[in-house]
């Protein structure tokens, strides 16, 4: 095709005038001339203006009008960049189709929402899982259709790290992991998956768990007793009585085992109490020295750090019950004249109950899985020591209920810092406790 600049439309213009302007002069005719062909260009350039708009305002799919010189140009110019657009439009539109069919057929359940909140569209699955219908709710705030509050907190707090687990709005058997992203600029897409199987299998394995710990502890406490009993009024046949001694020692591991396992269980299982009790933390942690220096094989060390103008809120037995596991492992994993330190104080961003020792420490591959059930660092050194391996899961799970974590650090060799980072709100100033 060939293109046409502004000189070629200069002499398309020029030539007229030019022509007008020589027959003036040769038949004496004044402006005349000159000026009737400057009007006659001025009319044509408004007419192909005029074209243009109009095949504009009939919209793209229309050819455009037939126009020479630039004017043909740029009316093919548009057409074309029309007809591109027509296609990228064609080509997005059909991918969005194919996305959309293809979160049509999924079960899980997928609603997308605009940057307001509203539903812009959502699949049939939505429906079964959420209530939602996509005809009649399309355009509403999602947020007045499901309106349980876990789901209301966990979409307004915006942070979908990791997913909801709630009861479906529609149908309480039915339960469901909800997670949330954000997409494009504050557009948001929802995924809801049915996890009723899963949960139900783990309720068995929790109530299984629960179950059989509850079942084994009246017979222990009754062959605990007696072999407390033999062991007392023993001395007559010192082979029996080493034996005692070992059935003894194994039927109370056996025992805190499943105390520790009864802990964990209900922790699991029982919703969290509304009520919050305020801690004083220095009892507590004078408590949990003693426990610890009753633990311990030799003689420790046992510091107290105690940042008495705060006061923990939360649930005074877990609380203790985490705090003594990690006393206990400090006092476990340390040797003689070692030194251990409980701390209590806040930072710019935390309330921190810190167990620190200076004890055999943890080589740092491990530290990730401390928090397993019977994770052990080193067989044979824990049982050695008497522990569960239960002792960090539920310092893990207290924590979870506090919305706390556990930070470990430690150097092999050179002692652990267990840190239970609690949110700055559990802490409350001291005087203002009941
Ligand atoms: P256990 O009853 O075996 O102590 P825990 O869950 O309390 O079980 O701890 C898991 C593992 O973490 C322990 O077996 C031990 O290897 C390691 N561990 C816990 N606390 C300490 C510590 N203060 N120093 C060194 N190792 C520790």
């Amino acid at each position: 095709m060939r293109y046409y600049d502004w000189k070629t439309e200069l002499v398309r213009v020029m030539l007229p005038l030019a022509a007008a302007a020589v027959l003036s002069t040769a038949f004496e005719l004044g402006a005349w001339p000159v000026f009737v062909v400057a009007a006659g260009i001025c009319t044509w350039l408004l007419w192909q203006l005029q074209r243009l708009s109009d095949w504009l305002y009939r919209g793209s799919g229309t050819e455009p009008p037939e126009a020479i010189g630039m004017w043909g140009q740029i009316f093919d110019t548009i057409y074309d960049m029309q007809k591109q657009a027509t296609g990228d439009h064609d080509r997005l539109q059909a991918m969005i189709d194919y996305l959309r069919a293809s979160f049509a057929s999924m079960s899980d359940a997928v609603v997308m929402l605009d940057h307001q909140g509203n539903i812009e569209w959502c699949n049939d699955a939505a429906s079964e899982l959420l209530g939602l219908r996509r005809e009649d709710d399309t355009g509403l705030q999602l947020l007045n259709l499901i309106r349980a509050p876990s789901f209301v907190g966990y979409y307004e707090a915006e942070k979908y790290g990791a997913p909801l687990e709630m009861a479906s709005p529609v149908n309480a058997d039915i339960q469901l992991s909800i997670s949330i992203s954000f997409f494009a600029e504050r557009n948001r897409l929802l995924f809801a998956r049915d996890i009723t199987r899963t949960y139900r299998l783990e309720k068995m394995r929790k109530d299984f768990v629960a179950n059989v710990s509850h079942e084994l502890r009246t017979p222990l406490t009754v062959i605990n007793g007696y072999l407390e009993t033999f062991a007392e009024h023993g001395g007559e046949n010192p082979r029996w009585d080493r034996a005692i001694e070992q059935m003894l020692k194994q039927s109370r591991r056996m025992h805190h085992l499943i105390q520790d396992l009864m802990l964990l269980s209900r922790l699991e299982s029982v919703p969290k109490p509304k009520e919050q009790d305020r801690i004083v933390l220095r009892p507590l942690l004078e408590m949990v020295r003693e426990e610890a220096l009753a633990a311990a094989k030799g003689d420790r060390s046992i510091e107290i750090e105690c940042d008495d103008s705060i006061v923990l809120k939360g649930q005074a037995t877990e609380i203790r019950s985490a705090l003594s596991n990690l006393a206990v492992n400090a006092a476990r994993y340390t040797a003689e004249g070692d030194r251990i330190v409980l701390r209590w104080y806040q930072t710019d961003s935390h309330a921190v109950l810190e167990v620190q020792d200076s004890g055999i420490g943890i080589e740092p591959q491990y530290i990730p899985r401390l928090t397993e059930r019977f994770y052990r660092v080193d067989q044979s050194r824990s049982l050695d020591t008497g522990g569960t391996g239960l002792g960090l899961a539920i310092v893990k799970h207290v924590l979870l209920r506090h919305r706390g974590e556990l930070r470990v650090r430690s150097h092999p060799g050179n002692g652990s810092t267990f840190s239970c980072l609690f949110p700055k709100s559990l802490a409350t100033k001291a005087e203002s406790a009941a």
